[in-house]
């Protein structure tokens, strides 16, 4: 090859792996939670933190998590207290059951890993809203949860545990607490659910305790790649 050949072929190279980049450090993920439909996925833009194509995902990141083990969350919306309670219990059963990581309640909402609010709306078929985006490195960015129409005949907080499963990067699963229907009234601590627990336990010891559930389905950033 004479050099001219070279030159244009190195170039071409670049202009490719630039390409390349850009595209997947752009790419995220969004859920949104329709509970009688299919969810609606698409892609999202996302920030993204500066990395090499080439390192490799680290093991921890296998699967989509909170980059920190103190969580912070913050509700907003309508002051309903029957509604906020029932989230706070959500929240205070997965701290509990999980205990590898901690809730705690910040008074900014947009500096909170987890914004949660609570909406009236006119419309009785959604029950809730899960949004959720991972960076490159399969890392919860962004989560937000909307409560609108909670199934209150459940007596337990199903609805906002699901939501909370969402945004911790679970898909839809049913005959669990991920039951794409939410009139079940699956409970986190039902031994078709209890997985959830062991789960996260595994992710979020990076590996040390829980046990490694990876069948259960979950959103991946790496799939997408
Ligand atoms: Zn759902």
């Amino acid at each position: 090859m004479d050099t001219k050949l070279k030159v244009l072929v190195l170039m071409l190279f670049v202009l490719v792996s630039a390409m390349v980049f850009v595209t997947v450090a752009f790419t995220g993920l969004t859920i949104f939670e329709e509970p009688e439909e299919e969810d609606f996925h698409f892609v999202n833009i996302n920030q993204f933190q500066e990395l090499s194509l080439s390192e490799e995902p680290r093991e921890s990141f296998k699967y989509p998590r909170f980059n920190n083990n103190t969580i912070t969350y913050s509700l907003s919306g309508i002051n309903d207290s029957q509604k906020r309670q029932r989230m706070q219990d959500a929240l205070k059963e997965l701290e509990k059951e999980v205990g590898e990581f901690i809730f705690v309640e910040v008074p900014d909402y947009q500096e909170a890993d987890i914004k949660i609010l609570f909406e009236r709306r006119n419309n009785l078929r959604k029950i809730g809203e899960a949004n959720l985006k991972l960076n490159i490195l399969n890392e919860v960015s962004n989560a937000e949860i909307r409560m609108i129409n909670v199934v209150e005949y459940c007596h337990y907080h199903n609805t906002e545990t699901h939501e909370l499963l969402h945004v911790f990067g679970f898909e839809h699963n049913s005959r669990t607490i991920m039951d794409p229907h939410g009139d079940n009234c699956y409970k986190l601590t039902d031994r078709g659910s209890r997985k959830y627990i062991e789960h996260l336990q595994f992710i979020y010891s990076d590996g040390l305790r829980g046990v490694e559930h990876s069948d259960i389905p979950m959103y991946n950033i790496n799939e997408l790649i």
